[in-house]
């Protein structure tokens, strides 16, 4: 109002609301941060409890911060599995590094509409800088360029998508897939992310041509002279080998497939490589660890999250190309509305994937980078490589625990196998000793099955995992599996 007096409240929070909510905000998230490793790990809640837990109606009326924020006290906390815990040892790293909330809430509170360069560019040129940085932090070439996708997921789908494109010479230009003459074939190792077999579904391929290729043990990892046969075969039955997903880190026991041979066999057929490192990468970011990933500069594309081990805020996943005018090539439309003068001269990360409104991404990254520093990440990184080792030292040692794969990196696949049980029985002990391990809520584990048998992964890597967290797991263990015997 010109006279600048009060605006009558339109329930609207204002700034100045918003200034002391969110301190008091910020407090609970520090003191919840605080006390997490004091919660159980697992959440203990049954089917319906949160949904009964809540009003069924919306509310009628405004409320105080402290009304929700009790809310989060009695129905929230109590509702999740605590992933920043320091005993949680399940699925894999998904931590949430405080600079990078930081970065998130910057983002929300600029509320920006990444929709075009235009209409943030900001947005778009942090983004590219970002993922320059991370670029070269993992120790690759210039000949790769990045955007940030929301999931290894997505970044699998447009791989599969553009592959599919380059296979038919842009067949979604013309009549699509439905007017392709011969089949268009997949491969990656069978102990592939199963959103490897949803991109391969999505991308209209049809999973029928989706070959699983041989990961035998003692390491896991594909194949290469089994992809080569099964691609051969491929070929001489008339179908046409389009691309391969090769996985750097698999989720059961983070095997790395060969990724120089694979490139070279693909390439033989001309089929498209992409690299799914959506757990593993965060390793590129250590010099001594890159062997793992020897022969990745002949791939098409890779991603990697961030929101894994890193700790970037989700949804966070860098998604490099080599090629970034075949992305755009099969990404971009063009609606009059969003032309502007500055096209052709700026890049519109619209068309290097499938959503069009993008949120602030870059900020997360770039807040976790400035604020912590990459020498204090690294150091994290190799904490947890050296508290893995130690850790699988410890159990291999022990008469009847066995190590079952080797550890690449901060994932232990271990089985307790006493005397005498085989088979089925020793799957409902496995089973036994890591729900009961659960149940005492002190740490968290999740079994897997690696060639039909049951085994715990043992995933290190929770920002606030010491030494000691994994000495606590270690006594739970033994005595879980003594008492299940
Ligand atoms: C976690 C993971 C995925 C899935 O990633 P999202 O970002 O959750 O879609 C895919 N592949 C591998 C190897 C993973 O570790």
């Amino acid at each position: 109002m010109a006279d600048g007096s009060a605006v009558p409240d339109n329930g609207r929070m204002d700034p100045e609301e918003f200034r002391s909510a969110g301190h008091e905000l910020v407090d609970w998230i520090a003191d919840y941060r605080t006390k997490v490793g004091s919660l159980p790990v697992r959440s203990f809640v049954a089917p319906g409890d949160v949904l009964r837990a809540l009003p069924a109606t919306p509310p009628a009326a405004a409320e105080a911060l402290s009304a929700v924020v009790a809310d989060l006290d009695s129905v929230i906390v109590p509702a999740i599995t605590h992933t920043q815990h320091p005993r949680n040892f399940a699925w894999f790293p998904s931590n949430a590094s405080l600079s990078s909330v930081l970065g998130d809430l910057a983002a929300a509170g600029l509320g920006a509409l990444g929709l075009s360069w235009q209409s943030a560019p900001a947005l778009t040129e942090l983004e590219q800088a970002v993922c320059s940085w991370m670029r070269q932090l993992a120790g690759l070439s210039d000949a790769w360029s990045g955007t940030i996708l929301d999931g290894a997921s997505t970044a699998s789908l447009v791989a599969l998508l553009v592959a599919r494109e380059r296979a038919t010479g842009s067949s979604s230009r013309r009549g699509g897939l439905q007017q392709e003459a011969s089949p268009l074939t997949v491969y990656c190792s069978r102990e592939a992310h199963s959103s490897v077999s949803k991109a391969v579904l999505l991308a209209g391929y049809g999973v029928d041509n989706l070959c699983l290729v041989d990961a035998p043990a003692p390491g896991y990892e594909m194949s290469p002279a089994a992809l080569a046969a099964a691609m051969a075969a491929d070929v001489r039955q008339g179908r046409r080998p389009a691309a391969v997903v090769a996985t750097a880190g698999t989720t059961g026991t983070t095997a790395f497939d060969p990724i120089g041979d694979i490139a070279e066999i693909a390439g033989r057929h001309g089929a498209y490589l992409h690299v799914d490192a959506a757990m593993g990468g965060a390793a590129l970011l250590l010099e001594e660890r890159r062997e793992l990933f020897d022969g990745l500069e002949g791939a098409d594309s890779l991603c990697w999250n961030p929101h894994k081990w890193m700790g970037t805020v989700l949804e966070t996943s860098l998604y490099y190309v080599r090629d970034s005018a075949e992305l755009v090539g099969v990404m971009a439309t063009d609606p009059s509305y969003l032309r502007s003068s500055v096209d052709g001269a700026v890049v519109q990360y619209r068309d290097w994937g499938i959503p069009l409104g993008r949120r602030f991404r870059a900020l997360k990254v770039w807040f976790q980078l400035r604020l912590d520093g990459p020498d204090a990440l690294r150091a994290r990184l190799r904490r947890d490589l050296a508290n893995a080792s130690r850790f699988a030292s410890l159990v291999g040692a022990q008469p009847d625990w066995h190590v079952l794969a080797p550890v690449r990196l901060q994932t232990v696949c271990v089985r307790h196998e006493p005397d005498g049980l085989a088979g089925t029985a020793l799957d409902d002990h496995t089973l036994a000793w890591c729900e009961a391990v659960n149940a005492s809520g002190r740490a968290h584990l999740t079994p897997a099955k690696l060639e039909d048998r049951w085994m715990v992964r043992i995933s290190v890597g929770a920002e606030a995992t010491e030494w000691d967290d994994l000495e606590e797991l270690w006594a739970l263990m033994r005595d879980a599996a003594t008492a299940t015997d």
